[in-house]
């Protein structure tokens, strides 16, 4: 059974457009249950009926002919209850309708399982016999099992399809859209490019570049660096492989020279393709020759070939070499957004970003709003292939992306993105002034940074200093770890940026979705696996090598602060202060005038807020780190779309626990900050404000929104408010309290949220 459904699935993956794949199906599932017919039913969005689509044993010609709804015969019932429905003889059973078209009296037995999609019942699965029986529990079973399979693949199939044909639109509007969460906000009108970082190289299409020379050059480095890795690889595991294995490798070296794969790639870039499309286009290629083979040995070496293939175009994609070729108006699309992604397209030439995997608070998004760049996460239906070359319209605000828009809505979008730089250039005016409430209370509002890209931005939003410094996006847009020299150039700028300002940079928190390319760690379980402290007090030789690089910095600047990201123990900070102590004394036998700089720690993990007293005693500085402190305490993981209704900071349980941590830093006279998202989102904030929280490090996008907030607030206000919600139970209700609250204020929430228009 195992078998016959992994081939099921494999086919309708191979499939080139959703009539194909749902034929597949229906032919597969017939013979693997060996019954006389079984078909498909799909939801039709605009009448909310199910339509046969696809049949084999009903009479072919009643395929789109044939519709139910939800109270309407059996299939009908399958959709109302969502679930199985197994009879043994439909004769006898009230809900039966007959279809003379589809010459189905000839057939006693039924059973359906629903195909369901995000709760939603998108079709009906069927399978038929002709005489009497009710179909075995392992039937049902199986049934079942297809379906499940089968429900991403037909949702996935189904959008894919409405944009092979493009007269086809899907909403009133007749617009093609796709839907995702909102990564970071603000509109884009521009040209999109698909990013292939997996095994999709058929998503690239061809495109052009005038920079012959430039491509050529490119793709030789790419395919010297795969050349070293394949060597690497082949001495590492000489003596584990036989002869013909060992050959294998030879086989892969080979087909990257001049006279054979790497030849022809160079030719096509010389027919004046870009590499990284000629690597696609030439694969792509030989794949389908070997795939169309019956011979299942070379069917098989199409695996090979796509393997090589991404390697070198992996190896293309990391190369730091800017691309040449990019439109003035990019929209990169991609299974997930990582930093060697955005700094794939010159910056000015970056207008917004869209992903399929990732939520609100997946690293990805948090860098986006870093940069200001309108981005939609989470577009789980998307192939993004289908997107390449096409023009595309990022809403970041209504967490929508439209494909091939029409003049108007191209329009109202360039009207959009005006009134947002208008509002933009009014925020300006209140650089100069001091977070600070009506009622006279002061709040410190600092900048999360992270590239050098942001920086410039950074400096220039009237900060009070910066609350957190990412210091491993630096690290996971290298290609290996950058030198103590590097590293302290680039600390040595921010602490300039921010003359007489606090910098506070974290030391390297990487793991969880945070992968280094040159440090590869395969986890079953990343978030609660080898992540930030824990990976840096394992490698002593690389923390030490980063604060001597911060510390050597900060010689005659005195700004510096550092933050111990993932603490979950005593052990753990004392350990980390204590390598930051060796540090400091090392420097100073080197002769160096370095001060010891205050330590802070990240309250991120539900072990630390219940330390929180004994840590703020310890430590200099307390700042909380609510993106994974969230997802922590709700057990929610915060990159993962599925559960991103769930990841709320509303939840009671999560405004305890941050009422908590402040009550315990206070009283041991700690500052505390917030570092995660929540201090840009200004429902939070306001809440943040109330409980007493010293200050708010927050993206440069959201400060002058935040900071033209807080001036128009009253503490004690504020103050009111969070007592009132101190009785609810529910984060809906909270949140809901707090923007009514708001509203009352005369302070849109809405357009200060900046997610939702
Ligand atoms: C956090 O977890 O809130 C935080 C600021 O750190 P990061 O988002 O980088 O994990
Ligand atoms: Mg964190």
């Amino acid at each position: 059974m195992l078998n016959a459904l992994r081939q099921i699935v494999q086919a309708v993956n191979d499939a080139s457009n959703l009539d194909e794949a749902l034929q597949l199906i229906v032919r597969q599932v017939k013979a693997s249950m060996s019954t006389d017919v079984c078909s498909i039913y799909l939801r039709q969005d605009s009448s909310r009926r199910y339509r046969l689509m696809a049949t084999h044993g009903l009479n072919p010609s009643a395929v789109g002919r044939v519709t139910m709804s939800t109270n309407e015969g059996l299939v009908g019932m399958v959709a109302d209850r969502a679930e199985a429905v197994n009879i043994e003889n439909v004769d006898k059973h009230s809900r039966n309708l007959y279809f003379p078209e589809t010459g189905e009296e000839r057939y006693a037995s039924f059973l359906g399982a629903p195909i369901i999609h995000n709760g939603e019942v998108l079709g009906v699965l069927v399978v038929q016999k002709s005489e009497a029986h009710r179909f075995g529990e392992s039937d049902e079973a199986f049934l079942i099992t297809v379906s499940a399979q089968l429900a991403i693949r037909l949702a996935h199939a189904n959008l894919t399809d409405t944009l092979g044909r493009v007269e086809a639109k899907t909403d009133a509007h007749q617009d093609t859209f796709f839907e995702g969460a909102s990564g970071a906000s603000g509109v884009a009108v521009g040209t999109a490019v698909a990013v292939v970082t997996g095994k999709d190289l058929s998503a690239i299409k061809p495109r052009q570049t005038d920079n012959i020379d430039h491509e050529v050059d490119r793709f030789a480095q790419s395919v010297a660096q795969v050349r070293e890795q394949i060597s690497a690889q082949a001495d590492s595991l000489a003596s584990r492989l036989n002869k013909e294995e060992r050959e294998l490798f030879n086989v892969y070296q080979r087909m990257l020279d001049d006279n054979a794969l790497g030849g022809e790639i160079i030719e096509r870039i010389k027919q004046g393709y870009t590499a990284r499309s000629s690597i696609a286009w030439v694969v792509n290629q030989h794949v389908q020759t070997f795939r169309g083979m019956t011979d299942e040995y070379f069917r098989e070496r199409a695996i090979d070939l796509i393997d090589l293939g991404t390697r070198v175009l992996t190896a293309l994609e990391q190369s730091s070499a800017p691309v040449q070729g990019y439109s003035d108006n990019t929209v990169l699309v991609g299974e997930e957004i990582t930093a060697s992604m955005i700094t794939m397209v010159p910056a000015e030439q970056l207008v917004g970003l869209v992903a399929v995997k990732g939520s609100r608070n997946s690293h990805g998004a948090i860098l986006a709003r870093a940069l200001g760049v309108p981005t939609v996460v989470g577009v789980e239906e998307l192939s993004y292939g289908v997107l390449d070359q096409r023009e595309v319209i990022v809403d970041g605000y209504e967490a929508k992306v439209y494909v091939d828009p029409n003049q108007a809505l191209k329009f109202k979008y360039e009207q959009i993105a005006r009134e947002d730089r208008e509002m933009g250039e009014r925020y300006q005016s209140l650089r100069d002034e001091p977070g600070v409430t009506l009622d006279g209370h002061r709040v410190s509002l600092l900048l999360n940074t992270g590239l050098s890209l942001d920086l410039a931005r950074a400096a220039d939003v009237g900060a009070d200093g910066v609350g957190l410094y990412r210091s491993e996006m630096p690290f996971m847009a290298a290609d290996r770890f950058p030198s103590e020299e590097e590293q302290r150039v680039s600390y040595q700028q921010h602490l300039d940026a921010f003359k007489d300002k606090p910098v506070t940079i974290r030391t390297l928190d990487i793991g969880g979705d945070k992968p280094l390319p040159y440090f590869p760690i395969q986890e079953d379980n990343p978030f609660l696996g080898w992540r930030g402290m824990r990976v840096t007090l394992d490698h002593p030789e690389i923390f030490l090598m980063q604060v001597r690089a911060m510390l050597k910095a900060s010689v005659g600047r005195n700004n510096l602060r550092i933050l111990l990201p993932m603490i979950t123990s005593l052990r753990e900070y004392e350990r980390g202060y204590a390598l930051i102590r060796q540090a400091h004394l090392e420097l100073i036998e080197e002769g160096l005038a370095v001060r010891m700089p205050q330590v802070g720690v990240m309250i991120e993990v539900p072990a630390a807020v219940y330390q929180a007293k004994e840590l703020a005693k310890r430590a200099d500085f307390l700042s909380v780190g609510s993106n994974d402190l969230v997802q922590y305490l709700l057990a929610v993981d915060r990159s993962n779309a599925r559960v991103a209704p769930l990841y709320s900071s509303f939840h009671p349980a999560v405004i305890a626990a941050l009422k908590s941590i402040v009550k315990s830093a206070h009283k041991y006279d700690c500052s505390v900050t917030v570092c995660g998202e929540i201090a840009g989102d200004p429902l939070m904030a306001t809440l943040l404000i109330a409980m007493g929280y010293d200050g708010l490090s927050m993206n440069a996008t959201s400060l002058p929104r935040i900071k033209s907030l807080i001036r128009q607030i009253d503490l004690r206000q504020v103050q009111v408010w969070l007592k009132e919600i101190k009785v609810m139970e529910d984060a809906k209700q909270v949140e809901r309290h707090v923007i009514k609250r708001m509203s009352e204020l005369g302070v849109d929430p809405v357009l200060y949220r900046g997610t939702r228009r």
